[in-house]
């Protein structure tokens, strides 16, 4: 046990995800259980280089674990990118005695923290937080499973409407270059199509997945797009088969930030959970500038170096299975 560090101070940073508060609350407890004072960092490195930081009790986490988004904020901060700025943003932690970090978010967030810890040597540990699951060193990032949820539940609705109206739906998901809420969403969801920035597909097979719909009299379909797709958003997607064949009578839903709130499902609140609690527990373990993850279903701590190296790859399987479904 690692008795150097007594005070942690713990913030969110780079797009909010649903089960941040329930790894807050995590942190939180732990520390306190491990008899370590904690404290709430507000808004990211905006608020570390400000000094709004906030002394955080048991109780002052009660009642977040089941709601979306995060009680300390979240912001991007261009000042910490420049050595004057994480100066003073280490005076701050300096002048509240703060000796070990713990940030939720993502990989930018990470990045930060990494260049923090060279210049400082705070030992810090990361939690991985963001709706995209595009960090490798875990299976799962918190906010995932919820923002998938998110997009299923909405394909369900749009598919209702598409089959009432004999419609061709385009449906843009999020997940910035990764496509693991596209695919997933898209094979609960029943997708006829689902366009991912790994995949390979071209328009031309796109459209002739679409096209023997017009022999076999099949006017609804819903195709999702993840957002990094390669071939054109949603938008341009139907513009593109709205040239080629007025046959189909075609909508564009773009389902944008109502995937990054809500409340976080049972699992995001249970990897957050365990994701906190191991966060202090490495940290005062001796681990230091690594992210916790989960890989098959066992807490790891992967060096920043490792994280920043590798991609999370899409399983192949998964697509194979997307494909044998949508015929
Ligand atoms: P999301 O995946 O949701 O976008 P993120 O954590 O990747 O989350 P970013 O906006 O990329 O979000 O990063 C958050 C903040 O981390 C930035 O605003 C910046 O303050 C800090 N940061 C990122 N990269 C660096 C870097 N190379 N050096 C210093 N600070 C950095």
């Amino acid at each position: 046990m690692n008795n150097a560090i007594t005070k942690i101070g713990v913030f969110t940073s780079g797009g909010d995800a649903p089960g941040m508060n329930a790894a807050i609350r995590a942190v939180v407890r732990a520390s306190i259980y491990y008899k370590k004072e904690v404290f709430g960092i507000m808004r990211g490195y905006e608020g570390m280089i400000d000094g709004d930081i906030v002394k955080l009790g048991a109780r002052s986490v009660g009642n977040i674990l089941q709601r979306g988004g995060t009680i300390l904020k979240s912001a991007r901060s261009q000042e910490f990118r420049a050595p004057e700025g994480r100066k003073k943003a280490f005076d701050q932690l300096k002048k509240h005695g703060i000796d070990a970090l713990i940030a939720i978010g993502g990989d930018g967030s990470f990045a930060g923290l990494h260049v923090f810890f060279e210049e400082y040597h705070l030992p810090s540990v990361c939690i991985p937080g963001t709706i995209d699951n595009d960090i490798p060193g875990t299976d799962f990032t918190i906010g995932y499973d919820t923002a998938t949820n998110t997009a299923v539940e909405a394909i369900d609705k749009i598919r209702d409407t598409a089959l009432s109206h004999n419609r061709l739906f385009f449906v843009e998901v999020m997940g910035r270059n990764s496509g693991y809420i596209a695919i997933n969403s898209g094979i609960a969801g029943g997708a006829g199509a689902i366009i991912i920035p790994e995949d390979h597909m071209t328009f031309e097979a796109l459209y002739a997945i679409l096209k023997p719909g017009e022999e076999t009299a099949k006017k609804s379909n819903v195709v999702v797009v993840a957002e990094g797709s390669k071939i054109g958003g949603a938008i341009e997607l139907a513009r593109k088969v709205a040239e080629r064949s007025s046959y189909f009578d075609i909508k564009v839903t773009i389902l944008g930030h109502l995937q990054r709130g809500g409340s976080p499902t049972y699992f995001d609140r249970v990897l957050a959970s365990k994701l906190g609690v191991a966060a202090v527990e490495g940290l005062l373990h001796g681990k230091q500038d690594v992210m916790v993850g989960v890989l098959d279903n066992k807490i790891s701590y992967t060096p920043f170096e490792t994280v920043r190296s590798g991609t999370h790859a899409i399983n192949e399987e998964d697509l194979r299975i997307a494909k044998i479904l949508s015929i």
